[in-house]
């Protein structure tokens, strides 16, 4: 048959010797380089046990910030909706009534709160939108779902613990924010 290019090389099948037909020397050398990976470094760790560290400018799942009182920073602007370049935010307003100061900092508050991870594509751009200090893209990130809906996250998912019930969950989802927090109050 005519070679349609003249990429094409003759292969020269030999026969192969006593010796090579043993195998020997390949399964030495295939030991041989096992044995050189044992003492090498890993390359691979025990997750969830080990976690390697992250970039300083990781971005990960979004929280949705309180004050130190507990109240809720986020004024329903929707701010962060219109930077986000992947429509994965909605929400809606409603306005805070006598008697909740306590839980919403402002007159206004988000009464749904929604973030499509599915859509998301972690550019941070709804953090620096936002007025409020009320958005971050924390050091974590969206864990695997089954399912579609499970990766819509509300604010059940996304509201961080409240810093005067859970002190400390509180101070540990701010992580390295803690500062910049105290800064924008
Ligand atoms: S990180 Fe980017 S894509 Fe994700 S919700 Fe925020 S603005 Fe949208
Ligand atoms: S998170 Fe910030 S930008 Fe988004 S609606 Fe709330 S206050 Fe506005």
């Amino acid at each position: 048959m005519q070679a349609l290019t003249n990429r094409a090389r003759p292969v020269e099948r030999k026969p192969m010797t006593f010796v090579e037909r043993l195998y020997l020397w390949n399964i030495f050398k295939g030991m041989l380089i096992t044995l050189k990976h044992f003492f090498k470094r890993k390359a691979t760790i025990s997750y969830p046990e080990q976690t390697r560290p992250f970039s300083p400018v990781f971005r990960g799942l979004h929280v949705l910030n309180r004050d130190e009182q507990g109240r809720e920073r986020c004024t329903a602007c929707g701010l962060c909706a219109v930077a986000c370049p992947a429509e994965a935010i909605t929400m809606e307003a409603a306005e805070r009534k006598p008697g909740e100061e306590n839980l919403y900092r402002e007159e206004k508050y988000a009464a749904k709160y929604e973030i499509n991870m599915l859509r998301c594509i972690f550019c941070g751009l709804c953090e620096e939108a936002c007025p409020k200090d009320a958005i971050y893209l924390s050091e974590t990130f969206a864990p695997a779902n089954y399912q579609r809906k499970g990766l819509i996250y509300g604010k059940p998912d996304l509201l961080i613990p409240n810093p005067q019930e859970q002190p400390e969950e509180y101070k540990q989802a701010l992580g390295n924010r803690a500062n910049k927090q105290h800064q924008a109050n």
